[in-house]
């Protein structure tokens, strides 16, 4: 017998569809019942607001569901956000469990009612004037169908008038039956799915006509509240189970859906598992897309994006993001292919447990190996790559906007810009000898250089380029931790800081996205940019309601900016970043490694004139990469290759970095004093914040075995406009080829 038919049965052995005898008697008992006041003012309501109220017959309209799509900025349809998921379904065609859940729990006297519950209206006004707030609705089916027909869904005393007052409209044209099954169609029931057809499918990849007794539970338990309950598992399966009681309770259709207790109780035992298609299905660039609608879904709303039909045109760069986070997987693999061979399958530090759904059984798996690439446009803060991780469908998490890590060394660009902003020049000298500092439980701290060696006095260009621990530290002691964080802030750094000398090799957690902002403030000059991830929206008239504007705030000087630009370029050209020159990237460039302690964490974040990009990789939890994991093997090779995407042509001159002449001067010097270089000198030149202490003297250490007699021919050298400032730093000339810190 079809679902209809069933329900026919019970219409016909309780009552008629909607009949003036029932109505009154129900009314007639609600007055009896102390309701003459809410039913006088329902009168008068009624005369009021008849013209207000909507027509009941727009529920039978057909509204094609409005999709909104999302284009990144090279042409390609990123994501459709469907609107209403609406599919219809005839009565017969749902299964009888569903009606018996939504009977039971939503509206008992549903085929007795005549749109109103007297009953409930008691019930919800106790409990309302209990709690002082227009919190239980008691409303019927017929007034939750009403709802649909209003446009918000505002909770004030003049809508729930109006909604019961066009519930009774809905009866008076409409049989039970029919109230029911636009009931099915019509209701919101989570997750983006109006009517049950639609929310069986989302949910349960199966048709309506197949739920089976728990899983109707689970959707008509969601209907009050779908985004609250079915949020969480362990939640939806309480709110399920209270439906099933009240399911076990009900004599509703008996003939066709009875259990014994026993069975009911063995549906309670079930766990809840939504076997919905994973989210991101039929996304390109998914971590940008879903990073985009939760920043749509705070200015707009979670609905807005599915009911709306808008056009979003992003800045994504598709087919370069497309590359990269396949370079970024391929490094991955390796890495992790690497781990496999050193480590025993059963190593609990590379292994973890993990429950199989298929056969209920836990198995031994090796961890995920994960990763992360951000990449922005410099002038205007457009992102262009995303990748927040190696896999979406395994993994929503975002690395780039939402993984807290410690840096290692790619922090120390912040020490070196408050040191240069505060009177140092790199050509200052710092010492890199052992040390040791006492900590806040009274021990002793013993940092240590990545290669355990010390290099001796050596200048701040150096330190910064070999990525010196110790030398850093001293700078830090002088410079001071709290400064240090002021500058990072300033930058663009949001995380919280702490202020001791160990931020110096970075012992506080950053993100991606920080560290990329505020690295494109030295080839911004200065300039930090918000970055900027919408071009434009277009509403479905065709109208621009949005437009992506670039938001700048100066935090550095020019001078300072461009100073540690050259020593950052000195990390590529000749420190820890020269693998990036192996693989063939000349380019103009600046950037620093990232390692911490124990190899957790592999980070490269470098720029050039146009663009700046970060490269993260660490496992989820703070297991080790592998030995010798630094920032320079791990990560700097997608940098590289990210790099040599976006320049598949040599350099030209307009690729070099603006050189803000009026802030900076560049002398030769003497390598050894750093004090203005004669013919004896072994000579370099350098960068100097003209603000800053200048040298002004010549060098006179006598530089053994050469010629002493010609000190004055040599002068201080202002570098003419056409030397290209990546040339400028010839202090090592010898490229440091192993990796470091
Ligand atoms: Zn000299």
């Amino acid at each position: 017998m079809s679902t209809k038919k069933h329900i026919e049965n019970v219409i016909v052995t309780i009552q008629h569809p909607f009949n003036w005898t029932g109505a009154l008697i129900s009314g007639l008992f609600g007055f009896l019942a102390g309701i003459i006041v809410p039913a006088v003012l329902l009168f008068v309501a009624y005369i009021l607001y008849l013209p207000e109220l909507p027509d009941p017959e727009q529920l039978e309209e057909y509204q094609p569901p409005l999709v909104s799509r999302m284009y990144s900025a090279d042409g390609v349809l990123l994501a459709e956000f469907a609107g209403e998921k609406r599919i219809w379904v005839s009565i017969n065609d749902v299964s009888p469990w569903f009606i018996k859940a939504l009977i039971s729990t939503e509206d008992r006297r549903f085929f007795s009612h005549w749109g109103l519950d007297p009953f409930r209206i008691l019930g919800a006004l106790f409990v309302n004037i209990k709690t002082r707030r227009i919190a239980q609705g008691g409303s019927t089916i017929t007034q939750q169908l009403a709802r649909n027909l209003f446009l918000s869904q505002k909770k004030t005393l003049t809508r729930k008038i109006k909604e019961a007052l066009t519930a009774i409209r809905l009866e008076h044209k409409y049989s039970k039956y029919e109230i029911l099954e636009l009931y099915l169609n019509q209701v919101y029931m989570g997750r983006g799915c109006y009517g049950v057809e639609a929310a069986s499918r989302k949910f349960f990849d199966k048709p309506a006509s197949e739920l089976g007794p728990e899983e109707a539970a689970l959707i008509v338990g969601g209907l009050r509240a779908p985004e609250y309950y079915l949020r969480n598992t362990k939640r939806a399966q309480k709110r399920r189970n209270v439906v099933l009681g009240l399911m076990e309770k009900s004599d509703f259709m008996d003939d066709v859906c009875h259990l014994s207790p026993e069975q009911y109780d063995s549906l309670r035992k079930i766990p809840v598992v939504f076997k919905e298609k994973t989210k991101g299905e039929g996304w390109k660039a998914p971590y940008f897309v879903d990073f985009v609608r939760r920043k749509l879904a705070e200015i707009y709303g979670e609905d807005w994006l599915y009911t709306q039909g808008v056009t979003i045109y992003t800045t994504l760069n598709y087919k370069l993001n497309e590359a990269v986070a396949e370079t970024l997987r391929n490094r991955i693999h390796q890495m992790e292919r690497r781990i496999q061979v050193t480590h025993h399958p059963d190593d609990p530090q590379y292994t973890e447990l993990v429950y199989d759904s298929t056969t209920g059984d836990t198995v031994r798996k090796w961890k995920e190996l994960n990763g992360a690439v951000f990449a922005i446009e410099n002038s205007t803060g457009r992102i262009i790559v995303m990748i927040g991780g190696k896999d979406f469908k395994q993994s929503q998490f975002n690395r780039v906007t939402q993984a807290v890590r410690q840096p290692g060394s790619a922090f120390k660009p912040f020490l070196y810009t408050a040191a240069i902003d505060n009177g140092w020049q790199p050509s200052d000298r710092i010492d890199d000898t052992p040390g040791t500092w006492p900590m806040e439980d009274g021990k002793l701290w013993r940092p240590q250089n990545y290669d355990h060696k010390y290099l001796g006095r050596i200048t701040l260009r150096e330190a910064l380029m070999k990525s010196r621990n110790l030398a850093s530290i001293r700078l830090c002691e002088q410079v001071g931790p709290a400064n240090v964080i002021k500058y990072a802030r300033r930058m663009g750094i949001t995380t919280p800081l702490d202020p001791v000398l160990s931020i110096a090799m970075g012992s506080s957690g950053v993100k991606l996205w920080d560290m990329v902002v505020a690295y494109s403030v030295f080839p911004n000059l200065g300039v930090k940019v918000e970055p900027v991830f919408i071009d434009k929206i277009i509403d479905r008239d065709g109208t621009v309601i949005y437009r992506g504007q670039t938001r700048r705030e100066e935090v550095l000087s020019r001078g300072v900016a461009y100073v540690m630009t050259s020593m950052l370029q000195s990390v590529i050209d000749h420190g820890t970043g020269y693998a990036a020159r192996m693989f063939g990237f000349l380019h103009p460039a600046g950037g620093k490694t990232g390692t911490t302690n124990d190899y957790t964490d592999a980070w490269f974040v470098g720029f050039t004139k146009k663009y700046t990009a970060g490269v993260h990789i660490s496992y989820d939890d703070l297991t080790p990469i592998g030995e010798g994991m630094t920032g320079s093997r791990a990560a700097l090779p997608t940098w590289t290759k990210l790099m040599l995407m976006l320049y598949p042509h040599g350099p030209t001159k307009e690729d070099e970095f603006d050189v803000p002449y009026d802030e900076v001067v560049f002398l030769t010097i003497c390598r050894e004093s750093g004090l203005l270089a004669t013919q004896r000198c072994p000579k370099v030149r350098e960068v100097f914040l003209r603000r800053n202490p200048v040298p002004t003297k010549y060098c006179t250490l006598p530089h053994t075995g050469e010629d002493t007699t010609s000190t004055q021919k040599a002068r201080p050298v202002v570098m003419p406009d056409s030397v290209p400032p990546a040339n400028i730093d010839q202090i090592n000339k010898k490229p440091q080829r192993k990796g470091g810190l």
